[in-house]
């Protein structure tokens, strides 16, 4: 397939992977007793293996759903409702402040039920304050809901460090990681010794829609949302969604055998974005400049350029990019997470998400640099 438009908005959603294998045809309900349900029911198992040798864990650890967003509402609502039900004095749930809204908001919703959400502070760089997060914990917390990357700025998380400290503490404390754009784009998770859920949505990563898995340790105790057949370990009711799967096992054998040659790759699209702006004079600022980041994601604030206007300039020459995440872009809200990072009005009015996918070539990203220069230019 070949494209007519450069595509740099992945944080958003991916174009799908053009090398799919022949795409099987799943006929029948893997729940089927007969032959060919057995065939999709060991697809899907087979499936949770690729996810086992890559992340660890056992298959009944893995759950399919529809996302990130079920994946955020199951965790926080399904503890809750637990907490609540068994009468359990852990009222309070600590999440950070530039958290996707699906936790952030997921979790303030929790307040009506009387949980109390405590929300970790972040640096100029976008990284959360470690100590903060520490000094919040107490008998009553339930959960720490933290991402691995940032969906604005491409930051890692130091995930790793804080969810071990939480377990010295209190074992008791469920940790949860966003692991959205984590998973198969070059950042670790952070050890499962000492994480109890972490999940992501295939979308990201080249699969379809509305496929996504999650990740929970067996101590972790939840409510379903949904109540039926008792599909995927009796906690998400509902035939599951083999094209969904399917598409899934691609991506992950694509990513997996392909791991190594993926990597350089980003990191040639990374150092070519700011190379090619130094080339061209053009003033920019990496808002996360001192930060650990992962190369699919660039926040880029451009000095005086307004970046509705340059969005906008891009995408009527065929180049997609973000102003913020996808689900702030069309709000007139200032982003969240960079406003929590303290930059000023100008600078956050004058920034882009730029991201990458494998897919990508270095050669978009000149053309990208050279638009950029243009708008630049008219303006002068
Ligand atoms: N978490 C992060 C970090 C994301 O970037 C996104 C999507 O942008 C989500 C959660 C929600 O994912 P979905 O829309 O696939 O449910």
């Amino acid at each position: 397939m070949k494209l007519e438009y450069i595509y740099l908005d992945n944080a958003a959603t991916t174009i799908p992977l053009e090398n799919r294998l022949a795409k099987r045809t799943f006929i029948a309900n893997p729940s089927s007793s007969h032959l060919l349900g057995r065939q999709a029911r060991k697809f899907l198992d087979d499936t949770k293996m690729l996810l086992c040798d890559k992340f660890g864990g056992k298959p009944y650890n893995y759950i399919f759903n529809s996302g990130a967003t079920e994946s955020a509402n199951f965790i926080i609502q399904g503890i809750c409702k637990h907490i609540i039900s068994r009468g359990l004095e852990r009222n309070e749930i600590i999440i950070s402040e530039i958290e996707h809204p699906a936790i952030f908001n997921t979790a303030k919703k929790m307040e009506s039920l009387g949980f109390k959400v405590r929300v970790i502070p972040v640096d100029s760089n976008g990284v959360i304050k470690i100590e903060d997060a520490l000094a919040f914990l107490n008998q009553r917390t339930a959960m720490v809901c933290v991402m691995s990357v940032n969906n604005e700025t491409g930051v890692i998380q130091p995930l790793n460090s804080l969810f071990s400290r939480i377990k010295d503490f209190s074992k008791n404390i469920i940790t949860v990681c966003d692991a959205v754009q984590a998973v198969f784009k070059g950042v670790t998770l952070p050890l499962l010794t000492h994480t109890d859920c972490f999940f992501a949505s295939g979308h990201k990563i080249g699969a379809n829609k509305g496929i996504g898995f999650l990740y929970m340790n067996a101590g972790v105790f939840v409510e379903p949302l949904m109540y039926g057949g008792g599909q995927e370990e009796g906690l998400r009711s509902g035939t599951e969604n083999m094209d969904g799967i399917d598409s899934l096992h691609d991506s992950i054998m694509y990513h997996t055998q392909n791991e190594e040659n993926i990597k350089i790759h980003l990191k040639d699209l990374s150092g070519k974005l700011y190379s090619c702006l130094n080339e061209l004079g053009i003033v920019f600022s990496v808002n996360t400049s001192d930060a650990e980041k992962s190369d699919y994601i660039h926040s880029v604030s451009f000095d005086n350029l307004p970046s509705a206007q340059l969005a906008e300039f891009l995408s009527i020459n065929g180049i997609f990019v973000s102003r913020g995440s996808a689900c702030s872009s069309t709000s007139t809200q200032t982003s969240r997470v960079l406003s929590a990072m303290g930059l000023n009005m100008q600078c956050i009015s004058s920034t882009i998400r730029i991201s990458f996918s494998p897919l990508n070539h270095v050669h978009e990203v000149e053309l990208l640099c050279n638009k950029i220069s243009e708008f630049k230019n008219s303006r002068l």
